[in-house]
C-alpha cells in the first residue's frame, strides 16, 4: 500500500500527501507507534548510522496526530539547521513549527477551535512542552466518543432513584419493580412508564 493511503488512516486525508512528501524529502523513518502515556510522539536525530526517526502514537485522533507529526518534523528540521545549538522547544523550533503548520492552515484542515488553540499555543512564549494542555484539551474533543456504547446500561442496572436517558433524549427516574417491569417516571412530564429490565439506556450523572 502506498504511503498516502496508509497515512490517511491516521491523518486528515488532505494532510496525508504533504506528510508523505516530508517523509521522503527529509529521509525520515516514520513509525506509527503503540500508545505511550508519557508522550504523543517522538523525534530522534541521526545516530550510529541510523537516520531521522519519528514516531507518533496510533490512537490519536486525526487532528492530534497531525499536530504531533508537525511538532516532530519541526524538531527534525531544527536539528538539520542547528544540531545541538538549538533548545528542543526554543525559538528556532517554534519558528519552524509555525512555518511548517502554515500549509495545513492554508488548506483549512483544522476546525476553527483547533486552529485557535494552535495559534494560541504558538503565540504563547511560555508554551514549550510537547504536550500543551490547552491545545491537547481542545484536540481531545475530537476523540471518537467511545462513551456512547460504553455508558449504555440496562434499566435493571440503573441504581434506584437514579436518572437515565433514552436514545431519544428523554430522561427518567427509576423507581421500584412492578411485577417484571420497572416503574420509571419521566422527569419532564411526571408520567409513569414501565420499562423492561433489559432495555438499554444511558446513565445520567
Ligand atoms: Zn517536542
Amino acid at each position: 500500500m502506498d504511503k498516502i493511503t496508509v497515512l490517511s488512516r491516521y491523518l486528515p486525508p488532505d494532510a496525508a500527501p504533504l506528510i508523505a512528501r516530508w517523509i521522503d524529502y527529509f529521509n525520515c523513518e516514520f513509525k506509527v507507534s503503540r500508545s505511550r502515556n508519557s508522550k504523543y510522539g517522538d523525534y530522534r536525530p541521526p545516530y550510529q548510522g541510523k537516520g531521522h526517526r519519528i514516531s507518533v502514537n496510533y490512537n490519536l485522533n486525526p487532528y492530534a496526530f497531525l499536530v504531533t507529526t508537525v511538532h516532530e518534523f519541526a524538531h527534525l528540521h531544527t536539528w538539520n539547521e542547528h544540531k545541538f545549538k538549538a533548545k528542543p522547544h526554543g525559538t528556532e523550533w517554534k519558528s519552524n513549527f509555525k512555518r511548517m503548520m502554515r500549509p495545513f492552515f492554508d488548506k483549512e484542515i483544522f476546525p476553527q477551535d483547533v486552529k485557535r488553540a494552535i495559534v494560541g499555543y504558538l503565540e504563547n512564549p511560555a508554551a514549550s512542552s510537547c504536550t500543551d494542555l490547552t491545545l491537547f484539551r481542545t484536540l481531545r474533543n475530537y476523540d471518537v466518543k467511545k462513551t456512547a456504547e460504553a455508558a449504555m446500561i440496562t434499566v435493571e442496572k440503573v441504581k434506584a432513584n437514579s436518572l437515565f436517558k433514552m436514545k431519544n433524549g428523554r430522561v427518567f427516574r427509576k423507581e421500584g419493580l412492578i411485577r417484571k417491569r420497572y416503574r420509571c417516571v419521566e422527569v419532564k412530564t411526571g408520567l409513569v412508564y414501565l420499562f423492561n429490565p433489559v432495555a438499554e439506556v444511558f446513565e445520567v450523572e
